[in-house]
């Protein structure tokens, strides 16, 4: 009597109560979850049809549009996984992710059918191509392959739905970025991704009447979230192929949004524009941002504009959200500099799978509860990936243990929750002290004419390493001398936490928004 858990059973659920509530709005274009339904029965049928297997992989490259909503559901509803591609990659990463994968077929959109003519060149057996033609995107040719609409009109949208055999099944998969390496595979599971989809509607109070307005891309971790997330409650999807100021604030003002994620760099973004672009939101706005660290004041600034901030910690490993601040007593009394500086603290106070800890990676012991003492962080739980595909290597260091290593570091706390210190290898050592770069960070981001700011380790023939803080000065005001913002620093912190140098300029920053401190580390080092 058993039946096993997947994602796909909520957009059946959601077209059998809600047929036809908006799933999903494109610039002038709406489908009902009726549609989408259609659609992506109509995806898995026309994917059997072309010969994809249960357990084969179905690549997909495009931005935040409708048609990544229907992969989410059509390609596993085939049986296949779903791999979805960063649409910032070059074409060898391309090409490396679609060998590596073994991908049979690929979903491209036709503003990224360029780089993906290159990454197909390159490759021997080259996957055949589907072109999407998004009629709110820019146009062009494609790859001349057949249309992503022809395929799907193949498809019979009444054929039965595979559910998995077994809720363990691969539903996705999605590369890491591999700054330090080839790019990693993370394989998810159907069960993982039900569950990690229960948790974060719960956590983050998604209802049926939940717009959410998409600012991450559906191609990272995050499609694993809220792609399925949202679909549970039967909520509206807002797609959007620019995210920039000015599209964000009219889509809350224009649909109606309660909700939306965004990495702490888009809420900078936002705070920092233009007066005649910013709109306090007529409705309440839950943010929940992560992937980076948000700094207690851009979430304080985010408060005062009229939106609701939380603070999630997270990992493609994890589907996304791994841990989430919950509400506690007394937190709406607290003046908001309090308030917003436990948030940016508490990103790991309640964990959405069932355990994370900090733990001394080389004895596997709990770190005392001191507040103080550093460890790594170590998820377990039904919500972490299956593993990375074809990696035993990665695999074994990964889940040494029996936990998940997650390559950050962290201190308990005396009331049990974890404050996230740093990533591993962006934590400063000088003179043997640590120095955590998010606390000096927090300590810049408080500056009234800093916009970001990120602390990374130079090289030092007498401490070892040093901070060092690259900043780009904020718009609207006269910007920082060197000297102020290292006094600033010196003010507010620990001497040796102050940064040694300052250098002004704009930071590199990843697809996610993340700023790329390993491209900051290499300047310094002459790279
Ligand atoms: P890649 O693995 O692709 O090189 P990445 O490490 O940024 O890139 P993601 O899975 O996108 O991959 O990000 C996970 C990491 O982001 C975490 O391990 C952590 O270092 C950082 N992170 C996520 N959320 C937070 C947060 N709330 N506070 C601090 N750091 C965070």
């Amino acid at each position: 009597n058993h039946v096993p858990l997947s994602p796909i059973s909520f957009l059946l659920r959601a077209a059998r109560i809600y047929p036809g509530r908006v799933a999903v709005i494109h610039g002038r274009r709406r489908l009902t979850y009726a549609a989408l339904a259609e659609r992506s029965r109509r995806l898995a049928a026309a994917l059997g049809g072309a010969g994809i297997a249960p357990g084969e992989v179905v690549a997909v490259l495009a931005p935040n549009i409708p048609e990544m909503l229907e992969a989410h559901y059509g390609v596993p509803m085939a049986g296949a996984i779903l791999l979805t591609i960063n649409i910032r990659l070059d074409a060898a990463s391309i090409g490396f992710i679609l060998r590596h994968s073994k991908a049979r077929l690929l979903l491209v959109d036709s503003e990224y059918a360029n780089i993906a003519r290159v990454a197909l060149a390159g490759m021997e057996a080259p996957p055949p191509a589907i072109d999407i033609r998004d009629p709110e995107g820019p146009g062009g040719e494609g790859l001349g392959g057949t249309s992503y609409e022809d395929f799907l009109a193949g498809g019979d949208p009444a054929a039965p739905v595979r559910l998995p055999a077994d809720e363990w099944e691969a539903i996705a998969l999605s590369y890491t970025s591999g700054t330090t390496g080839d790019p990693k595979g993370v394989v998810t599971h159907h069960r993982g991704a039900y569950l990690n989809a229960c948790g974060n509607a719960l956590a983050f109070g998604l209802s049926p009447r939940s717009v959410y307005l998409w600012t991450l891309p559906m191609f990272h971790c995050n499609g694993w979230t809220y792609t399925w997330a949202v679909t549970l409650q039967g909520g509206t999807h807002v797609c959007l192929r620019r995210v920039e100021p000015a599209a964000i604030f009219a889509a809350i003002a224009e649909h109606g949004v309660t909700h939306m994620c965004a990495a702490p760099v888009v809420l900078t973004m936002l705070i920092h524009a233009p007066e005649a672009v910013r709109r306090r939101p007529a409705q309440p706005v839950a943010i929940a941002t992560g992937g980076a660290a948000p700094p207690s004041p851009v979430i304080a600034r985010m408060e005062e504009m009229g939106f609701a901030v939380t603070h999630l910690y997270g990992l493609t490993e994890c589907y996304g959200p791994a841990t989430i601040c919950l509400w506690q007593p007394g937190l709406d009394e607290m003046p908001l500099p309090q308030k917003a500086a436990f948030m940016a603290r508490q990103g790991v106070n309640h964990p959405m799978l069932e355990e994370a800890t900090v733990l001394d990676p080389d004895s596997m012991a709990p770190v005392p509860r001191d507040g103080a003492t550093l460890g790594e962080i170590m998820l377990r739980g039904n919500t972490v990936m299956k593993g990375y595909l074809d990696n035993p290597a990665a695999n074994a260091a990964a889940f040494a243990g029996g936990w998940f290593h997650t390559g950050d570091l962290g201190v308990l706390h005396p009331d049990g929750y974890i404050e996230v210190k740093d990533r591993a290898k962006d934590i400063v050592i000088s003179g043997g002290e640590n120095i955590s770069t998010l606390e000096v960070e927090e300590v810049l981001y408080a500056h009234p004419a800093i916009m970001e700011a990120a602390v990374v380790a130079a090289p030092d023939a007498k401490w070892g390493e040093v901070p060092h803080a690259f900043v780009t000065p904020a718009p609207d005001r006269p910007a920082p001398t060197e000297a102020e913002v290292i006094a600033w620093c010196r003010e507010r912190l620990a001497h040796f936490k102050a940064p040694k140098r300052v250098t002004f300029g704009p930071l590199p920053k990843t697809s996610t928004g993340k700023i790329q401190k390993f491209d900051l580390r290499q300047r310094l080092r002459g790279g």
